[in-house]
């Protein structure tokens, strides 16, 4: 195990009736907020406007970014920032998933820096200063909640990148699962996808000696495992809603998975650059990228992936090799996303070849990525030519 420390400042208050302190938490933080939201799922769900009304009797001014995209764009971040500068927002209120809750991250990181706030998603700056935040999440998938991580697209340029600061962890965060009633189906597979997707950038690695982190991945992974049908099968199955919440929220929290253990992320460096051409969501193009990436490299560390067949999929290793086995484990996975309704390939998105070497080289255009198997451009490539 490797060294390491270990901090967490977030504040989670989770369950049934938690978004009934929404007024009360905001106005610990703040007098004048921006209140920053999706598409519209807060306004059908009635959300939206108990959020206002609990705002409102805590005195808190409130003003309102509406319309974050799912990959949240720049050019929306940009706006943010401008209106908090404009109206002397001294906080930011997120409600909504992943995408909402890392605009509202770049925009805090955006409004006290001088230069361009896209500066620190392309390694040109550190996040310095931030105004604090909070979320409210509706949406079980990227831990956007409890980590510091933002993720945004620069959509004239065709390029998504990451960013990430201790400072942009929210102050606090409202899960209150009954929130996630609402989420359609397919976005709950994407969700679900992506909280495994990042189990596996963790548990797949060189690091040895682990034993306690793999076996919490491995929890991590059965819990999603054995809820994901039944949040499918009824959407307000509320222990279903909670538990799939939590495992978002460990999955990737700056800490209990990844701490002693050399992470991969070259998976998730891949999707983005999917994503970033062609607009899907996130965890569709995980779930498409990810199997593949595992076929890729799984002879690097063959043990690990027999590990992950034997204790995550109960697959029977006796009498098969060491392949055979990390095989089963990997068409497992495969045939787990296709059974819940996930894509399998990027021709099922209408992706074809023609932008393959460009993403191949915007993935790799910092370095190899990568740590399970250290990837070049040319890896980048051959995955991305299985998932066709
Ligand atoms: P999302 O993009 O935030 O939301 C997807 C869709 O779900 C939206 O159309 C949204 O509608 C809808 N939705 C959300 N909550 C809903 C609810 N309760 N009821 C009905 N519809 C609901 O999805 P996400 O997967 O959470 O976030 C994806 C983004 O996060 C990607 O850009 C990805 O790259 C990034 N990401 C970030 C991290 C991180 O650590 N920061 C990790 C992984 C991925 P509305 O817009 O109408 O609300
Ligand atoms: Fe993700």
């Amino acid at each position: 195990m490797n060294n390491f420390q270990f901090h967490n400042p977030t504040r989670i208050i989770f369950g049934k009736g938690t978004s009934d302190s929404i007024g009360e938490w905001t106005a610990k933080y703040g007098k004048t907020v921006l209140l920053v939201y999706g598409g519209g799922s807060i306004k059908s769900s009635g959300l939206y406007d108990r959020a206002l009304t609990q705002l409102e009797a805590a005195g808190v001014k409130v003003h309102e970014l509406a319309g974050i995209e799912p990959n949240p764009r720049l050019t929306t971040v940009k706006r943010g920032i401008e209106l908090c500068r404009a109206q002397g927002v001294d906080f930011i209120l997120a409600i909504g998933g992943g995408s909402v809750i890392d605009a509202a991250k770049a925009i805090a990181a955006g409004v006290p820096y001088k230069g361009d706030v896209w500066d620190f998603f392309t390694n040109q700056a550190r996040i310095q200063e931030a105004l604090p935040l909070g979320t409210v999440l509706t949406l079980a998938a990227t831990g956007s909640e409890m980590n510091g991580n933002t993720v945004v697209s620069n959509w004239e340029e065709k390029l998504k990148r990451g960013a990430g600061s201790p400072l942009l962890n929210p102050v606090f965060s409202i899960l209150d699962p009954v929130l996630t009633y609402s989420v359609p189906r397919n976005q709950t597979v994407y969700g679900s996808v992506d909280i495994m997707s990042h189990v596996f950038e963790q548990y797949f690695s060189l690091t040895p000696d682990t034993p306690l982190q793999e076996r919490l991945c491995e929890s991590i992974l059965q819990t999603v495992i054995e809820n994901v049908e039944l949040a499918l099968d009824n959407p307000e199955h509320y222990e279903a809603r909670a538990n799939l919440m939590w495992c978002g929220t460990m999955a990737l929290n700056g800490g209990l998975i990844s701490v002693g253990v050399r992470n991969d992320w070259a998976s998730h460096g891949i999707e983005h650059e999917i994503s970033a051409i062609y607009d899907i969501p996130h965890g569709g193009g995980l779930a498409v990228v990810f199997p593949n990436w595992m076929k890729y490299v799984h002879k690097e560390r063959i043990d690990r992936f027999v590990q992950y067949a034997e204790r995550v999929w109960g697959i029977k290793t006796e009498g098969k090799s060491q392949e055979e086995a990390a095989l089963a484990g990997i068409q497992a996975t495969r045939e787990f996303f296709t059974r819940i309704g996930a894509e399998a390939r990027l021709a099922d998105f209408g992706i074809g070849s023609d932008q393959l070497e460009r993403m191949a080289e915007e993935a790799v255009r910092y370095g190899p990525i990568g740590s399970f198997k250290v990837l070049a451009k040319d890896d980048v490539k051959a995955i991305l030519e299985l998932s066709l």
